[in-house]
């Protein structure tokens, strides 16, 4: 018989655990939510895979979680019934004419990455109309930071469920569970992958970020492109089907009340400087989030008893998820 384990918090650490343990685990998941956990903050999440750009505010240790996970997830996405769109085409990054100090900054505080296929590379005009003709219409000129991806996070969501409930994973919705009170006998192992759920067990603040989902087909965008600006840099993350992010918000607080107009008009506004087809887009969503962080911004892995707990992804989660959790499952000997 298969030793039984307990996942808590159905997000973005707790699909991944749960995919790495199911082959040879019988795997429990308690969720608080429904199965659509449309409250986590991977729900919300531009799912951007990018260590580099990152490295100008996280730390070494985070840089190198993310470039880890950078080769873990296409071998977690593998294991899904369905494809998930992923894509390691790299970001491409630009700032207006008047915003050249903000590249600048930029630039200079990239963390130096030791792998050669992560240096990031100028693009001059002629390069940026053969990388990604749209955006050669209003820039010069831009910054490739080569190797960095994305992914779906919606369709992850989808299908990680979808796989995991056919390999016979047992799902326990709208069961707000704390790990450390869950039967002991029951469970060999509680992986407590709670988010901002664990703020009362652990020092967690909620950092708000909003993002507009939109569906734009007259822009044609291959990659995420970021805008540098002095107070509201943004990323446009294209996705499926004509679908872009624009994101996103990050404010000091855990107010998840809708978007407020200054947010929306923001990201909306800068969307439309990159390029003038996002006038025509359609808003499907203004969505909001809270980042689950500690206070000094690192991810946290703690174990007590049977119980490992996982958290404070910060900004990161789906950037370092798949690195961080496999370090938890691996202190706990767990096989994967
Ligand atoms: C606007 C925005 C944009 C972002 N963009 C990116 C990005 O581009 N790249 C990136 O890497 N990261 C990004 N992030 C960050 C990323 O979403 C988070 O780091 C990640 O979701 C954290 O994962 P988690 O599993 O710890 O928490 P969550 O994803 O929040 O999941 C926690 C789950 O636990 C459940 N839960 C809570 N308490 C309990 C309980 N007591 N019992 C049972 N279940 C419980 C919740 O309902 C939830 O489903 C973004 C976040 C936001 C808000």
């Amino acid at each position: 018989m298969k030793e039984k384990v307990a996942i808590v918090g159905f997000g973005v650490c707790g699909r991944v655990a749960a995919l790495m343990l199911a082959k040879h685990y019988d795997v429990h998941v308690f969720e608080c939510d429904d199965r659509f956990t449309k409250a986590s903050a991977g729900y919300v999440a531009a799912a951007m895979l990018a260590p580099l750009a990152e490295s100008v505010h996280a730390s070494t240790h985070v840089v190198d979680l993310g470039t880890e996970s950078l080769d873990l997830w296409p071998k977690l996405l593998a294991q899904l019934e369905t494809e998930v769109f992923f894509q390691r085409a790299g970001t491409l990054v630009v700032a207006h004419a008047q915003d050249q100090g903000a590249m600048a900054h930029f630039r200079q505080h990239l963390k130096p990455l030791e792998n050669i296929e992560h240096k990031p590379r100028n693009i001059d005009h002629a390069a940026l109309v053969q990388l990604e003709p749209q955006l050669s219409v209003r820039f010069t000129h831009a910054l490739h930071l080569p190797n960095e991806g994305q992914l779906d996070n919606l369709g992850f969501y989808q299908h990680s469920y979808a796989t995991l409930k056919k390999r016979g994973a047992h799902f326990h919705f709208d069961q707000q569970i704390c790990p450390h009170k869950l039967d002991n006998g029951l469970f060999n192992t509680v992986v407590d992958c709670r988010g901002l759920g664990a703020k009362h067990d652990i020092k967690l603040r909620g950092v708000r970020g909003e993002v507009a989902r939109v569906i734009a087909p007259e822009v044609h965008l291959t990659r995420p492109v970021r805008l540098m600006h002095p107070r509201y840099p943004i990323y446009i993350a294209p996705k499926p089907h004509n679908r872009f992010v624009i994101g996103a918000t990050e404010i000091e607080s855990d107010d998840l009340r809708p978007t407020s107009v200054r947010s929306a008009l923001e990201l909306l506004s800068a969307a439309y400087s990159v390029h003038s087809g996002f006038a025509e887009a359609h808003i499907e969503a203004l969505q909001v989030g809270l980042r689950p962080a500690t206070l000094d911004h690192e991810p946290y892995i703690s174990k007590q008893g049977n119980v490992i707990s996982i958290n404070g992804l910060y900004r990161h989660g789906f950037m370092i998820a798949p690195a961080l959790v496999k370090q938890a499952l691996a202190h706990m000997n767990l096989s994967m």
